[in-house]
This record gives C-alpha cells, sequence and structure tokens, in this order.
C-alpha cells in the first residue's frame, strides 16, 4: 500500500508540508495548486469533461454549440474587412470539441478557411494531447500557445468557454471592520484535513480591487476578488488595440458585483467539498461579468452583452440548426436533438446563469446578436 504510486495523496502531502512552512495559504495558491499540480492537478493529468467524466460543458452536449459559436465567428470576420491572415484563438480549449465544431463551419465565408490559423492557449499538458487528437483532421492549421500575450500581433478572433471561472481567484471576509484573506490550513482537530481559516488584513492594493458597492457591508461579509481577469483583459486589449478584432467569451455567473462564497467543487458530476482531495475535482468560482466589462472599458475596448446563453444561441439560430440537424432522424435521434438544445437554453439549465460577453476593437460595428454593455445595476 504505501509504496502505491497515488499523485492526488502526493499532492495534498505536498501542500500540507507547504502550509507547515509558508503558513496558510491563499485561496488562489490552493486552486492553483489543486488544478496544475504538473503530477496531480486536476486538468493537469487528465481528461476531466465529457459525459462519463467528472463534468460536461455546452460544447460537449452539442455540436450546435461550437457550430452557432462559429457562424458567429464567420460573421464577425467580414466585419473586420475579411483579414487574410485571422488568428482564431480559443483559450482554454478542453477537449479541442468546440474548436473542432467552429473550424467545420468557417466554410461558410469564401476564403475564410486559407486565412484562418487557430492557436490554442491551454496550460495542461493532458489535455494538449487530447486536443491534438480531436483536430487531427481540421480544415486550419493548429498550434499553441502558452498565454495570449505570447501569440503574435495580428487580426483576431478569440473564443472562450468556461474559461474565466478557473482562474484562481481569492477570497477575503470582514472581521471587526478589517478585511482579512481567506486562507487553507490545517484542520485543527482532524488530522491530515485542509479547513479554511482567516490571514492577515488585505493590503491597500487589495481593498482597491474589492466591489466600491461591497465595500461597506457587515462583518462576516465574504467577497471575491478575481486577479487574474484583469492582466488577461489588459493582454486582450493590446492586441485588439494593435489590429482589428473581436473577443467572446461565454462563462457562469452573475451580472452585478455580490459577496457571498461561489467557490465550488464538481468530481463526478457531483459537488463535492472544496478542500476534501485537492486534484481530484474541478475547482471554479463564478465570473463577475460586470468586473469583467468595466475592464474592458476601462482598457479602450467596445464591450457587448452581458446576455443570457438562451437567448445569445437562439438569436444565432439554434432553432434552425436543431431542427436541420433533426432531419433525416429517427424519433429518438430527434427527441436527442430537442433535449440538447434545451439543456444548452433553458433558464432553469444552462441558459441564464451562463452569459455571454463580448469585446471589439474601438472602430468596428457591434457582433452579431449582442447589443452594447449597459452595466445591469444601473437597469435595475
Ligand atoms: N472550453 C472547454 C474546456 C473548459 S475547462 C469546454 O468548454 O469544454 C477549462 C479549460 O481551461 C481547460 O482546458 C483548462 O486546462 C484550461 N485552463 C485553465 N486555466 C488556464 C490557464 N491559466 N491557461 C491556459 N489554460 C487554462
Amino acid at each position: 500500500m504505501t509504496d502505491e504510486f497515488r499523485p492526488v495523496e502526493m499532492l495534498a502531502e505536498r501542500l500540507r508540508a507547504r502550509i507547515a512552512s509558508e503558513g496558510p495559504l491563499p485561496v488562489s495558491a490552493f486552486m492553483m495548486e489543486a488544478l496544475f499540480d504538473p503530477m496531480a492537478g486536476f486538468y493537469a493529468t487528465k481528461d476531466p469533461l465529457g459525459a462519463h467524466n467528472d463534468f460536461i460543458t455546452a460544447p460537449e452536449i452539442s455540436q450546435m454549440f461550437g457550430e452557432l459559436i462559429g457562424l458567429w465567428a464567420v460573421e464577425c470576420w467580414g466585419q473586420m474587412g475579411s483579414p487574410d491572415p485571422v488568428q482564431l484563438i480559443e483559450l482554454g480549449p478542453g477537449t479541442g470539441r468546440m474548436m473542432s465544431d467552429v473550424a467545420r463551419v468557417l466554410r461558410a465565408a469564401p476564403g475564410l478557411v486559407e486565412a484562418a490559423e487557430a492557436t490554442l492557449v491551454e496550460a495542461s499538458p493532458a489535455l494538449k494531447m487530447v486536443q491534438g487528437r480531436t483536430l487531427a483532421g481540421a480544415p486550419v492549421p493548429v498550434c499553441w500557445a502558452p498565454r495570449l500575450e505570447a501569440i503574435r500581433p495580428g487580426p483576431t478572433l478569440l473564443l472562450a468557454n468556461e474559461f474565466l471561472d478557473c482562474l484562481p481567484i481569492r477570497q477575503a471576509v470582514k472581521t471587526d471592520g478589517v478585511w482579512r484573506e481567506r486562507c487553507v490550513a490545517m484542520h485543527p482537530d482532524e488530522a491530515g484535513r485542509f479547513a479554511f481559516v482567516l490571514g492577515t488584513a488585505l493590503a491597500q492594493a487589495d481593498l482597491d480591487l474589492i466591489d466600491p458597492s461591497l465595500r461597506d457591508l457587515p462583518d462576516g461579509t465574504l467577497v471575491e476578488l478575481r486577479p487574474a481577469d484583469a492582466p488577461l483583459i489588459a493582454a486582450l486589449a493590446e492586441r485588439l488595440h494593435a489590429h482589428p478584432g473581436y473577443a467572446l467569451f461565454i462563462d457562469y455567473g452573475s451580472d452585478t458585483a455580490e459577496p457571498g462564497d461561489t467557490l465550488q467543487a464538481i468530481a463526478r458530476h457531483e459537488k463535492v467539498d472544496p478542500l476534501e482531495a485537492p486534484g481530484a475535482a474541478d475547482l471554479t468560482a463564478w465570473v463577475n461579468f460586470e468586473a469583467v466589462a468595466q475592464e474592458g472599458l476601462k482598457a479602450g475596448l467596445q464591450v457587448f452583452g452581458v446576455m443570457g446563453q438562451g437567448a445569445f444561441l437562439k438569436g444565432l439560430g439554434l432553432d434552425v440548426r436543431a431542427g436541420l440537424l433533426a432531419q433525416g432522424q429517427d424519433e429518438a435521434g430527434r427527441a436527442r436533438i430537442t433535449r440538447q438544445a434545451a439543456r444548452l437554453c433553458d433558464p432553469d439549465e444552462m441558459g441564464e446563469l451562463f452569459k455571454v460577453i463580448a469585446f471589439a476593437s474601438p472602430d468596428l460595428p457591434p457582433p452579431p446578436g449582442l447589443g452594447r454593455y449597459a452595466p445591469a445595476s444601473e437597469a435595475a
């Protein structure tokens, strides 16, 4: 038993040793290790996506999702003046399924397949392998980049589904009028288990990251900081200022800043305790779309959305697409397609919790299906 290679147990052991030497770890550090530890991280080591694995995402539910996103990109390319070459960038492509569905529909615009070069930004070596297999027969050349900043400048169509939600978050809790970092330490009573504790007070620069509407909430309030959003949107803005481009992000979250703990862990389609077995479960947190939109405006980009995934997909023609796919199917096939469309669009499934935001270079027309951004907090 003791000689067995058990990477997840070894990751827990490394985290315990790190806590013993460095003290409590901010939630962001714990999340980073749990997702990307090279030996046992959740994404780093395996293919967690799909019906039989840990969770299922929109592109894995149905090819219609990627096809509609592809048609969105086709339209945007035309609005950019059909540049050749054009970089088709995807952040966090998972199994590569969405890119393969997108690439197939690029043929709708003459010249686009010849102009497009797909670049995948993926942190996980295991998922890169899966993406390579999925995209082996793709009609466009495919390459990988470690970060958005590493991709050479040029006209851009950028897509990202469920990418923002796995960027590490920090949490802070107000006690006695002071915001303190929420950290992970060892459980005081149960040997070997992890537990949340409160660490040091936030520095002024971190306090500035808390949405102003939340700063004066009472003791006991928990807020989340998403330190990775701003650098990502800044890198995107640099690209879209240098050359024309559009970017589309789809994710789950809220369109206003709200207090509360949204860190969640999913393993084998079930919610589990986020501290229970780092590496064995996916850790994500709600995206704050208002903050992401504000970063875009601050960086001088045009911002569109925020819209529910259901309304967005219907606006792009989901029902027509579903009808076309259903042609020639037997009754079971038609029922399956109807069920898939409902999962993507119904308000009590992914239709409203999942939201869409887009960015564009300053002089481009609005992308298809989305209106100009207006803060939800102002619309109320
Ligand atoms: N877009 C896919 C996968 C979503 S899961 C789908 O919808 O099915 C999140 C993906 O983002 C995984 O591929 C994960 O490995 C990748 N990822 C997460 N953080 C990343 C980072 N900082 N840099 C690059 N890839 C990242």
